[in-house]
């Protein structure tokens, strides 16, 4: 199964895509974690993306050429942050055949919530105040630091980053609404139910 997931940053596609992987062997291949993991280790990819950020051009062709070396090869695996644009889905057709797009649906507002009381630690735990809290108040159960938001998480700036993502996603997802392999997922719902839905329409003809 070659699977992709579109959702707007807060719609839950992580946790889904974790569960996927675990229970179904599909391989979770985030591209903003693996770029910002390119980033950090200064590899040859990640100096071009960190120094051609503003040239889009060129970077849909290095991120393109990394999505073929990540999935040549692989038979069952989901995408989460590729393809962003209609020609990196057109150029993902070139390369193999997709056989469904999940796009996760939920209201800004929901999103809002949710995203702003997300809570960080340095040593990489994250929490939720609302639905996975820490013990003591905005403290690191593990290592006892201080917790923190991601500038992310700031309400201003998660509405640009949905704005961004409706604007830049639509023709992807009307794309893949033509060629009618797009799956709408509820995923207001519970992580359980959502996933109760995914595996449904999975193999669901
Ligand atoms: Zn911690």
């Amino acid at each position: 199964m070659k699977i992709i997931i579109i959702g707007p940053p807060g719609s839950g596609k992580g946790s889904q895509a974790e569960l996927l992987q675990k229970k179904l062997r599909l391989k979770h291949i985030p591209l903003g974690e693996i770029l910002r993991q390119e980033i950090k280790k200064n590899t040859v990819i990640g100096k071009k993306v960190k120094s051609i950020s503003m040239g889009i051009l060129a970077q849909d062709y290095i991120v393109d050429k990394l999505i073929n070396k990540i999935i040549k090869g692989r038979d069952n695996f989901i995408l989460d942050g590729y393809p962003r644009r209609l020609a990196q889905a057109r150029y993902l057709d070139k390369i193999i055949k997709v056989d469904r797009v999940f796009l996760f649906d939920i209201p800004k507002n929901l999103i809002i919530k949710r995203l702003s009381n997300r809570y960080v630690c340095m040593c990489g735990e994250t929490y939720n105040l609302l639905s996975k809290k820490p013990k003591k108040n905005l403290t690191c159960d593990k290592c006892k630091k201080k917790l923190y938001q991601r500038d992310d998480d700031k309400i201003d700036v998660i509405k640009r980053r949905i704005e961004l993502y409706n604007k830049q996603t639509k023709p992807v997802i009307d794309y893949y609404r033509r060629k009618k392999i797009l799956f709408k997922i509820d995923s207001s719902k519970s992580i359980e139910n959502v996933f109760n839905e995914i595996k449904n329409k999975l193999y669901k003809h």
